[in-house]
């Protein structure tokens, strides 16, 4: 690969950064319009059709296709968001919006989830387009907004308003690929499964009064601090799953690691002693999980609030259903249960594609030519990506990319979301690399 597409990919990751379509929950942020038109502007000398669709203003969504020869042939859909989550800019070490380069990697909140890959999907996009590419199968890029929140402006509409647009037999999105250190040679996860949301507000009701006499009031703010406190110490149990027990068989960890990782009685205090971005992972993925996120109530300092409400962000594991999940907040809140309200307002079943696909025998051959040794194991993100969307429509939908080495776990699981993202440029090409490769072996 050239140093044009090393530079062409880590100048549109840059872009991409300083658009900061910061999408934080609300359906006027995000603005990802600014981004569709980089993207379009970076695509539109293939000569290719671009076509845009604006569900609601500012909230864009680009598609571009290289149509294939044989209508028997399957569609690949390459599919990036290019909404980012908010950042707390005082913890971080450089500006979350500047997208500078510094000793080869690019800073930003963004750079691993997931414009890395929305710029690295484009560019190869556009060097097979410009080759003269022409598959037996469709390859469509996809650029998706909303993602960070519901996708309701994103895949969700396109699969739902525009299916013609986006139908796809195999889709890959974010995330994966990371380097595990293994005896046989690096083991790269692949996003098979992910795990389900059951997002509830819990209302705590009270009883109104002058807070200058609180003694043997109902104070609602009180009640919902218990119930956020049962919330945070309620340890449901271990569940080991196929992917998990396939994932962990796969990565050839020793067995004094394995062993207890794959022990739903052993994994619980096995995560207390594991280094932190490992722990949070290993636990996520074997447990439904209770975050309590946000609380509002009360009106004035010397009013007893009558209405406290908090917003949960629970997430399920393979098999579990709302009402599973109903079950254990029951469970976690006691005799509490009766003095709150409990409304979800999004419950997302978990979802998972299997892995005896011809996708995965590609990624497979092609992963181990990019990366010496490496093999492909299946993997549970433990938050929710847009392949739900398509994995409930039929795609066979996977999430990967490749890293360089210098990306640790570690470092990985802790930037998402997390303080002081950045991607190294080697990354950045190798996934390049990846989909160029992978469009060819797979579409002919
Ligand atoms: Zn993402």
């Amino acid at each position: 690969m050239t140093t044009d597409v090393r530079d062409e990919v880590t100048d549109l990751l840059q872009h991409l950064i300083r658009n900061a379509c910061v999408n934080d929950g609300t359906d006027e942020s995000g603005f990802e319009t600014r981004s569709v038109d980089v993207l379009a502007q970076y695509l539109g000398d293939t000569g290719l059709d671009l076509e845009r669709y604006e569900p609601k203003p500012g909230r864009e969504n680009l598609v571009a296709r290289i149509e294939g020869t044989d209508p028997k042939a399957p569609t690949l859909l390459l599919m990036g968001h290019t909404d980012v989550v908010p950042v707390t800019p005082e913890s971080w070490q450089r500006d979350p919006f500047g997208g500078e380069l510094v000793d080869g990697e690019v800073w930003g909140r963004g750079a691993v989830d997931m414009l890395n890959l929305t710029a690295s999907m484009a560019v190869a996009f556009k060097g097979l387009a410009k080759s003269g590419f022409k598959p037996k199968g469709t390859l469509v890029y996809l650029a998706v907004a909303d993602e960070e929140s519901l996708g309701t402006w994103g895949a969700e509409h396109l699969i739902t308003k525009q299916r013609d647009a986006v139908a796809a037999d195999y889709v890959i999105t974010e995330s994966g690929g990371f380097q595990m250190p293994a005896p046989s040679g690096p083991k790269l996860p692949v996003l098979v499964g992910e795990k389900g949301s059951y997002w509830c507000r819990i209302t705590a009701k009270g009883t109104p009064g002058h807070a200058s006499q609180p003694f043997r009031t109902d104070n609602a703010l009180v009640t919902a601090a218990e119930v956020v406190r049962r919330l945070a110490d309620y340890r449901p149990p271990a569940q080991i799953h196929n992917i998990w027990r396939d994932f962990i068989g796969g990565v050839e960890f020793p067995a004094e690691i394995s062993e207890p990782l794959l022990d739903a009685d052993r994994i619980d205090e096995f995560c207390e002693v594991l280094p932190l971005g490992l722990a949070r992972e290993a636990h996520a993925c074997t447990h439904t999980t209770f975050a309590p996120t946000i609380i509002h109530g009360g009106t004035k300092t010397n009013v007893i609030p009558d209405e406290v409400s908090i917003e949960v962000d629970i997430r399920t594991l393979p098999g579990q259903k709302g009402a599973d999940v109903h079950k254990m907040i029951e469970t976690a809140l006691g005799d509490l249960v009766s003095r709150v309200d409990i409304t979800p307002f999004d419950d997302n079943e978990s979802t998972a594609s299997v892995t005896d696909t011809p996708l995965w025998d590609t990624l497979q051959r092609v992963s181990s030519r990019l990366v010496e040794s490496s093999a492909i194991v299946p993997f549970l993100t433990v938050g929710a990506t847009d392949a739900r969307f398509f994995r409930r429509a039929g795609s066979v939908a996977y999430g990967y990319g490749l890293f360089s080495r210098r990306l640790s776990f570690e470092d990985y699981s802790t930037m998402f979301h997390g303080n002081d993202e950045r991607v190294d440029v080697d990354s950045l090409e190798l996934s390049t690399q990846l989909w160029d490769a992978t469009a060819r072996d797979l579409l002919g």
